[in-house]
Order: structure tokens, then C-alpha cells, then sequence
């Protein structure tokens, strides 16, 4: 978490700890807090107060976003192969169907054209992909949905996009807007779900109607303080966060291409978020050398972090046609604001020479060896 989030929190942990529902001096200054994030969250969103939803993360966001409006409405679901699966479960619990990437992971505008029509009551599309980085044209996704399911709700999952992203910019064609805390220096447990017109959509949690009958559940003040602070924090510096964290990247990737035989680096070809250094390294299984990188002190993932400890492709790899031979050897190197040329620095020490001790032990034996 940044330093200055977790500061913001702490109060609210301790001497402000009242429930911002109650009736009393306390609780009203809990109030006033909560009303402060939401004003913040409004701003670096793109939104007005009123349509800020929180929520306790990502997963929920997407999960109200996808069954909220099938629940409200009916009417069949769309949504990209490479959605996180948070957004993918729900789609296809309801028996939604997904669209196609390409090669490079981005939606083939011209198979949603297809697949969408005027019973089409949600299209999901991520403003950026978490295992690779690579970002969606939203705006032509919200033009092709316009013309071709104008009684359909737009959802985008931006919750890899906020650090890197104008996000305002981006998603202010969307109807529904994921975000989630932990990915941008907020705490782990908290995010928004951005509603502009709450009528398209029925509330999954039901309760005290906290968040105006949408969301119900007494508001975890301490995280929403602390998100509202990272957020602001986060869009106050993207600029020059993005530009320096792309040349971290770009160094990482272009070291271990040079270095390494067999890296191929995935979606370099398109718009890919800063903070996200995806790679796919020929002949080692990618569980074996994150478990060499961890005794170096490089933690990286295997796919998405919910999905390792799977020695099968992933889900987004696979929908972007890589072999699956390639993508078990899929990794995923992630940058913060916080990461420093000393961990690139790290990281090019350390991989190449996992990679080597690998195929070393997995070569297979030659005559006479
Ligand atoms: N959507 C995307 C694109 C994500 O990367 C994640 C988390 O990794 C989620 C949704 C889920 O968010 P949360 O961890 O806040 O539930």
C-alpha cells in the first residue's frame, strides 16, 4: 500500500471508528469521511458522486455489474475470451458467450458485430488484460454496441487499467466501471463499481441499502478512506509514473530477449499497460522457475495470480492461439509505482541464469552423456 493511503486509514481503525450509518456526532464524521472518498472517486472517475458504488473489490464490482443487469433484465450476455474471471464465471453461468481475440489478445470487433443484437442485455469488455497488459479499443467496442445492441449495458472491468490509464477518459462511454483498491496502492478488499443509471441493474447484496439500495453492507470506512487517498494519488502522478515505469519494462523485456534464447514477449506489438511485463520462455515450465525466482527474492506469477499453481495455459493465452507448449512457460513480471531499476536490475540477474539451471536438468541426455 502507499504510505500515505495506509496513514489515511489508520484513524479510522482506531479513535474514528463509528459506523458512518449511526445517528451521532461520531458516526457523522464518519459520514463526512465517506462522503470525502466518494467525491475523490467521482473526480478521478469521470463520474458524479451519486453514481459511486463501493464495493469490496474487483470481483464483487464485476459479479454485480454482470448479474445485476441479467438479473434486472434478462436478455442473453456478451463478453471478451479474455476477461478476468470474475467477469467470465458470471457471463457464463448465465449462459452467456464469449467473443473472440487475436493474436494479440485485443476483441474482434467484427465477431461481436455478430454475436450482439437487440436483445443483448450486457456486453463485458476489460480496459486491460491482467495477465498480458494489452488494452481494448473501449471506444469502438462502445460504438459497435451502441449500433448494433442499443438496449445493451456496456461493462468495463478497468481494474488493471487505473494505474496506467486515463481512466476517466477511457471508460466514459461505459455504463458500468470495475475498479478494485489493492491494484493501485489502496488496501486489498475494497473498490468501486461505477453505476450511471442504477435502474439497469438489481442489487445482489440485500440488506441495509447502504450504497442507495444497490449495494447493502455497513461501509468499511478505514479502506474507503485509504482507496479514495491512493486514488487520487495514483491519478495526481500517472504521468510520470507511466513514463518511467514503460522504460522499466521495455528494459526488462528487451535484457531478457537478449539474453535469454526462446523469450517471446506477448502483445508487444500493441498497447499494452505499463505494469505488466509478459513473456513466455520456450522449454521451462513456468511453476518450476517461479519457484527458482522466489530464492532470489523475484516473486512474479505464472498467469494471473488467481490462476497459478495450474499447469495448463491459461484461459486469455489460449484464446490468443498461443501453443500450449509456449504458454506453460508463460510469466508474468509485475511493476508497481514504487519498482526501481535496481529490481529490473534484479530480475535480469536472476531469471536467465533460472532459465539456464532449468534446461540444464531438463535437456534431454545425448549419446554417450
Ligand atoms: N478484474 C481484473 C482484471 C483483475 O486483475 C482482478 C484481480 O486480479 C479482479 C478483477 C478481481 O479484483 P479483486 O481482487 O479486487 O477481487
Amino acid at each position: 500500500m502507499r504510505p500515505e493511503a495506509v496513514e489515511a486509514m489508520l484513524p479510522f481503525l482506531s479513535e474514528r471508528f463509528a459506523n458512518p450509518s449511526g445517528a451521532h456526532a461520531m458516526a457523522r464524521d464518519a459520514r463526512r469521511a465517506i462522503d470525502e472518498a466518494r467525491d475523490v472517486m467521482a473526480c478521478v472517475l469521470g463520474a458524479a458522486p451519486g453514481q459511486i458504488v463501493f464495493t469490496s473489490g474487483g470481483t464483487e464490482s464485476d459479479n454485480l455489474a454482470v448479474l445485476g443487469v441479467h438479473d434486472r433484465r434478462g436478455g442473453t450476455l456478451a463478453c471478451s475470451s479474455v476477461e478476468h474471471h470474475a467477469v467470465l464465471d458470471p457471463v457464463l453461468s448465465r449462459g452467456g458467450r464469449l467473443v473472440r481475440v487475436d493474436e494479440h489478445g485485443v476483441i474482434d470487433l467484427d465477431a461481436l458485430i455478430d454475436m450482439v443484437d437487440g436483445g443483448t442485455a450486457l456486453v463485458s469488455v476489460m480496459l486491460a488484460n491482467n495477465e498480458t497488459g494489452a488494452v481494448q479499443p473501449l471506444a469502438d467496442v462502445a460504438k459497435v454496441v451502441r449500433e448494433h445492441a442499443p438496449h445493451a449495458v456496456l461493462h468495463t472491468d478497468a481494474v488493471q487499467g487505473f494505474s496506467w490509464l486515463d481512466v476517466h477518459e477511457l471508460t466514459s462511454e461505459a455504463d458500468l466501471v470495475s475498479i478494485s483498491a489493492h491494484k493501485f496502492g489502496g488496501p486489498k478488499g475494497a473498490g468501486v463499481l461505477v453505476v450511471r443509471d442504477p435502474s439497469v441493474l438489481t442489487a445482489r447484496q440485500l440488506g441495509g441499502g447502504q450504497e442507495r439500495d444497490v449495494r447493502s453492507g455497513t461501509h468499511n470506512v478505514a479502506s474507503i478512506v485509504a482507496m479514495a487517498r491512493a486514488a487520487e494519488l495514483t491519478a495526481a502522478g500517472r504521468e510520470t509514473t507511466v513514463a518511467r515505469v514503460v522504460a522499466l519494462r521495455d528494459r526488462l523485456a528487451a535484457g531478457l530477449v537478449d539474453v535469454v534464447p526462446g523469450v517471446v514477449v506477448t502483445a508487444a506489438e500493441i498497447e499494452r499497460t505499463a505494469g505488466i511485463c509478459h513473456v513466455c520462455v520456450e522449454g521451462v515450465e513456468s511453476e518450476a522457475l517461479l519457484y527458482l525466482l522466489e530464492k532470489r527474492g523475484v516473486y512474479a506469477s505464472a498467469a494471473s495470480s488467481c490462476s497459478s499453481g495450474a499447469m495448463e495455459s491459461s484461459h486469455v493465452l489460449a484464446a490468443m492461439g498461443v501453443p500450449r507448449d509456449l504458454a506453460i512457460g508463460s510469466l508474468r513480471l509485475s511493476f508497481g509505482y514504487a519498482s526501481t531499476d535496481a529490481d529490473v536490475d534484479l530480475a535480469l540477474e536472476a531469471i536467465p541464469a533460472a532459465v539456464e539451471r532449468l534446461r540444464l536438468f531438463t535437456a534431454p541426455a545425448t549419446a554417450g552423456s
